[in-house]
């Protein structure tokens, strides 16, 4: 690292950059997408590979060595594996992965491995093939718990992550744990998050607390160090893997919050719940110097928020909250 390292206006140092890729997708998660799908952008909106490679260089300059590849779907992007190649080649990643839906995963797993990722997030949003359709509206079950368990042969570190929605059963959350139990895979339970897509309902939202609870009646857990991460981890007796809870809406993590993201068509976006955001977009087209790109990064570290509308005061999944954050307003994709 030759300059000043990324740090945001609350003393966050900021090391993680998660790049959108595409902003298309085959599935329609219903806590993310609407059944129609979004209206995409063209092609030729998104960042090319070469300007994604300058952006990586620039920010790894100031200490962002963590990249993780999302969308949107990653995979559906064409050119998906000299992305990961070249972004691998960059003296500064140290940690490059991939978030994934799944169902497209098994074919790439060998020249992901070759071309350098380090690591792979699956999407599974239910061990049941009923309700994995009605959450995802596709009917990818089974390619995508076999994708998994490829990923894990072929000797990928995984995570998988699922978003808790109401109508989760005790029963199947003792599964996924039981599935960390038996591999060395991470299990995450994500709180729904009220960003656009189908549109925020209150209605639909577990609270983290009652998962933990399941899980800690039917497991032993070992609370493992943070370092600096979203999830609270531990590990689990007699287990390979391990467990994480993230915990948006009624525990919130803003203050040991690392990352900026960089939208599919070049927009900085400090946070996931702020609607500021700074475009590079132009500054990557015309070729403007390496000085100009830093300032613009520095510019939306320095808007980065103290924290989410949740923040201080978090939705405690209370009845009387319903009402309260009923009319909270959407944010935006993940994925744009
Ligand atoms: N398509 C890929 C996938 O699903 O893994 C990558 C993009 S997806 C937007 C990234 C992650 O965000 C997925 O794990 C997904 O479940 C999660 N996600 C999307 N919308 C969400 C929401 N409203 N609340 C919580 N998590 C959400
Ligand atoms: Fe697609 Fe991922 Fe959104 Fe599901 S969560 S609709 S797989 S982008």
């Amino acid at each position: 690292m030759h300059e000043e390292p990324l740090v945001d206006s609350y003393g966050r140092h900021i090391n993680y950059l998660r790049i959108s890729l595409t902003d298309l997708c085959n599935f329609r998660c219903i806590y993310c997408t609407p059944a129609a799908g979004f209206r995409t952008m063209p092609p030729s909106e998104y960042l090319t590979q070469q300007e994604i490679l300058r952006f990586v260089r620039i920010a790894g300059r100031m200490g962002i060595y963590r990249v993780r590849l999302t969308g949107g779907e990653p995979l559906l992007r064409k050119d998906i594996l000299e992305i990961v190649e070249v972004l691998k080649s960059v003296e500064t990643v140290r940690d490059l992965s991939i978030t994934t839906n799944g169902s497209r995963l098994k074919p790439f797993l060998e020249p992901l491995k070759k071309a350098g990722l380090d690591r792979l997030n699956i999407s599974l949003d239910s061990m049941d093939d009923f309700r994995f359709k009605e959450i995802t509206l596709t009917e990818a079950y089974s390619e995508v718990m076999s994708s998994v368990m490829a990923a894990l042969e072929i000797g990928f570190p995984v995570k998988l992550n699922m978003v808790i929605l109401k109508g989760l059963t005790p029963y199947e959350i003792i599964r996924y744990v039981s599935l960390a139990k038996e591999y060395p895979l991470d299990v995450r339970f994500l709180e729904f998050m009220p960003l656009c897509g189908t549109g925020w309902r209150p209605d639909l939202v577990l609270p983290i607390r009652e998962v933990r609870r399941i899980v800690n009646e039917n497991f032993s857990l070992t609370p493992l160090a943070r370092e600096n991460n979203v999830a609270e981890e531990f590990g689990i007796e007699g287990g390979q893997g391990k467990v994480g809870f993230i915990a948006s809406l009624t525990e919130s993590f803003c203050n040991d919050c690392s990352r900026i993201r960089l939208s599919a068509d070049g927009d900085i976006q400090p946070c996931l719940f702020s609607d500021r955001q700074v475009s590079v977009k132009a500054l990557l087209k015309k070729g403007a110097s390496d000085a100009a790109i830093e300032e613009a990064i520095r510019y939306a570290a320095s808007i980065k928020p103290k924290g989410n509308r949740f923040f201080d005061e978090p939705f405690t999944g209370h009845e009387k909250d319903f009402e309260k954050y009923q009319n909270t307003p959407m944010i935006r994709t993940i994925g744009g």
